[in-house]
């Protein structure tokens, strides 16, 4: 253990205990904890905002799936391995409606209540495939969640249609469109960004596409990356222009970001892994349980954290229940792009639910399905009741149905 000057423990304990209270801490407060504070000191004041914002011992998850329509993108991100440059005839796809379709229905056979649905800058889809596509999917299966197109889609959907996000963003919701993932920001400091994703869209573009989500009323989620050799700095810039866009979004529409989630970043394959600085790039356990505490604390207007166990594998996963996430997120059915660069989805991709609540259950609290939106499905107060979810044979036997497409992988 490192020992910390009495003077700056001090300081500390004062914005611990003003945490505990549930007051707002600021931009050299949250700095401060996340260079000084004790790891399991962080983990109570993150659970102290948890129970002050999530009263109670309930972890939500979702059942779902991530589709992607197309790899095919000309952004080249230095982090990813997924895509493939327009021309790429190996690599590169469009999927049909036939295997989105497929994906969607052994989903729903799954028990899914969403997809999740993102894809590359794809320079041959014109304006109206997307419009198209959200319209067949909502027509076709109706009762299926869509979460659909990052920002950063949005805004490059909108330059080739020539519409506004405004324009673009209701066409999808006249459509069908719910919300939209939280897709694309990593570090939301164009510091970083200019370095990591210079082609991709940049802060203010990012909160601004957010900004019309909210204003229309679509359900939106946010994400963070770490782990590109960043300052901590960086880190709390993000952490400050989120959370006041998310006062500024309350404010003027009373809708705002329902959630937050961070990961650290994958790199197997990709630029970043094959740079000279391939060992400063990635995080640590402790680092990613250390920001999430950190976001909890700070993001006070962003009601829920969810846990990352697809880059962070289950066991850490279920740690950062205990450093204020109360969401365990998605069973993720199929992931491809944080898979594509390394995270542990690669070996497993599908998490049953039965092992969601035995991860949840062991961590001492008490599952709850959820929708996109938060609202509870089904608390499972008891453990018997887990015998209502499908088991591994009843699962195989769903995606065994579904033809001769690649299927899921199973993890007991
Ligand atoms: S992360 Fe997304 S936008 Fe960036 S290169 Fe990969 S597919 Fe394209």
């Amino acid at each position: 253990m490192t020992t910390i000057d009495p003077a700056i423990q001090a300081q500390v304990d004062q914005i611990l205990a003003k945490v505990h209270e549930g007051g707002r801490i600021n931009y050299d407060e949250g700095l401060l904890l996340y260079q000084h504070a004790d790891l399991l000191d962080l983990a109570d004041a993150a659970n102290a905002r948890r129970q002050q914002l999530v009263p109670g011992d309930r972890v939500t998850y979702l059942i779902d799936r991530n589709i992607n329509y197309t790899n095919v993108c000309v952004t080249d991100c230095q982090f990813c391995n997924f895509y493939a440059l327009p021309g790429d005839n190996e690599k590169g796809y469009v999927n049909s409606k036939l295997i989105l379709g497929a994906k969607i229905k052994e989903a729903l056979e799954l028990g899914a209540t969403r997809i999740l649905m993102q894809g590359g800058h794809n320079p041959d889809l014109p304006y109206e495939y997307y419009i198209d596509l959200v319209d067949w999917i909502h027509r076709t299966f109706p009762t299926i969640e869509i979460n659909a197109f990052s920002p950063s889609e949005i805004q490059y959907m909108s330059e080739i249609g020539g519409k506004t996000w405004k324009e673009t963003l209701s066409d999808l919701k006249a459509v069908g469109l719910m919300g939209l993932p939280g897709g694309g920001g990593e570090i939301l400091d164009d510091e970083i960004r200019k370095r990591v994703t210079p082609k991709k869209i940049m802060t203010d573009d990012w909160f601004g596409v957010m900004k019309v989500a909210h204003e229309l009323g679509l359900i939106t989620t946010t994400t963070m990356v770490i782990g590109f050799r960043e300052k901590l700095e960086n880190r709390m810039n993000h952490l400050q222009r989120l959370r006041d866009e998310q006062d500024d979004s309350l404010k003027r529409f009373g809708n705002g970001f329902n959630a937050f989630i961070s990961w650290t970043v994958q790199i197997e394959g990709t630029p970043l892994g094959r740079s000279r600085f391939a060992d400063e790039y990635g995080g640590t356990s402790t680092e990613y349980l250390r920001h999430t505490a950190i976001s909890r604390i700070f993001l006070d207007n962003i009601p829920h954290i969810s846990a990352s166990w697809p880059t962070q594998g289950a066991k850490v996963g279920q740690m950062s229940l205990h450093f204020g996430a109360d969401d365990f997120g998605s069973t993720m059915i199929e992931e491809n792009v944080v898979s594509s660069a390394g995270a542990i989805t690669k070996a497993s991709p599908l998490m049953l639910p039965h092992e969601m609540h035995r991860q949840i259950r062991e961590a001492g609290f008490t599952p709850a399905q959820r929708n996109t939106n938060y609202d509870i499905l089904k608390v499972f107060d008891q453990p018997e009741a887990d015998a209502e979810l499908k088991t591994i044979q009843e699962i195989e036997q769903a995606a065994s149905k579904q033809g001769n497409w690649a299927g899921v992988t199973l993890i007991e």
